[in-house]
């Protein structure tokens, strides 16, 4: 297949993009699109063809159900069977936005869609590309992240490329991402709301709108802590080539650490990335040191982890040591994929 990659430019060219775009979701094909928070990989979601291809563009198991991308709130009705007011208000607070939420599905949305779960995950984003997409497709775009299953998700249109060149229609190329981590996921259909995967959208901020809401015990404790209530969540996700481990405890002892790690991987003819942030990069050694930002500047750290991990790959390298960041806040979102990404591999100094 001849994949087409048409950049977004800003200029009255990008309508013909746009119209091209969804008429080939219209035919049942896929199209891959920028979004504020990664590249989503988008078909029809009311076809159950298009979620069939879906699966097999990313090579993902089929019990692992997508997101429905929505451009107008009234949309909503067709697709869900209830929409509680809990949800309405999430949805005045943070939609459009990078927050998706788990509803009762309606008999309008197939189950291939939804991986076989009477449920269905919800998002409006805010970026106008992907929320003119949207509309141009019909309304309805089942669209997980734009990656083979199991590698980090892409963040700009080039990783894309590389995972879905050949295997999808077209790519609609809109520069680089603004969050760089998935969406927040919350289940809404219990009395009480649980988070499901962290995002940029954070716990506290969920719960200064609705009061209770609970965390799924996986998102940091890993599969140890149960089965997750997001069927993704339970794969390998996230993992660069190389084998990651992080690395946690006192500034100067994880320093220590690292280093120490770093060269006996070289001795042994490994090739050694490390990713530290800014304050500690000049004090590491290595054979690739990549900076995440600022320790407290976690919206720079989430926008960078998945580009730094792909980079690693481009380069191969094949041991990786990370530093651990703070959970609080964004902090555990950014914690949640980089544990994931490392296999829960973490060693305390
Ligand atoms: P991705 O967009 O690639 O991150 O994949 C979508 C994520 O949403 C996966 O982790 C899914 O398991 C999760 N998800 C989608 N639909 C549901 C649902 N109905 N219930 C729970 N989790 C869901
Ligand atoms: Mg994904």
């Amino acid at each position: 297949m001849n994949t087409i990659v048409s950049r977004i430019t800003h200029t009255t060219e990008d309508e013909e993009i746009i119209k091209i775009a969804g008429e080939i979701i219209k035919k049942g094909g896929l199209v891959a699109f920028p979004t504020e928070t990664v590249y989503g990989l988008g078909g029809d979601a009311l076809n159950p063809d298009s979620s069939r291809k879906i699966y097999a563009a990313k090579g993902r198991p089929s019990d692992n159900p997508l997101i429905v991308h929505i451009c107008k709130l009234e949309d909503i009705n067709r697709i869900v069977s209830d929409f509680p007011d809990k949800a309405k208000r999430l949805a005045d607070e943070f939609w459009p936005g990078p927050l998706t939420m788990v509803l009762p599905k309606s008999n309008t949305v197939p189950k291939e869609t939804t991986g076989g779960l009477d449920t269905v995950a919800v998002r409006m984003p805010v970026d106008p590309i992907a929320l003119s997409f949207i509309e141009a497709a019909g309304g309805y775009v089942a669209a997980p992240s734009a990656n083979l299953s199991g590698k980090p998700s892409p963040t700009s249109s080039r990783y894309v490329e590389e995972d879905m060149n050949g295997r999808i229609d077209m790519i609609i190329d809109g520069g680089d991402v603004e969050i760089g981590l998935e969406s927040t996921i919350v289940d809404m259909t219990g009395e009480t709301p649980v988070l499901l995967r962290p995002g940029r959208i954070t716990l506290e901020m969920l719960q200064e709108v609705l009061g209770k809401v609970d965390a799924d015990k996986t998102i940091l404790a890993g599969n140890a802590a149960g089965r997750p209530k997001a069927p993704g969540m339970k794969y390998k996700h996230y993992a660069p080539k190389g084998e990651l481990t992080i690395v946690s405890g006192e500034r100067e002892a994880v320093v220590e650490r690292m280093n120490e790690l770093a060269k006996q991987g070289m001795l042994k003819g490994e090739k050694v990335g490390i990713i530290g942030t800014e304050e500690n990069i000049p004090f590491y050694c290595g054979d690739s040191i990549k900076s995440v930002g600022k320790r407290d500047d976690e919206v720079s750290i989430a926008k960078r982890l998945y580009r730094i991990l792909r980079e690693f790959d481009d380069e191969n390298v094949t041991l990786i040591y990370s530093e651990a960041f703070s959970t609080g806040g964004m902090g555990q979102a950014i914690m949640n994929r980089l544990l994931k990404a490392a296999g829960h591999q973490v060693l305390h100094v």
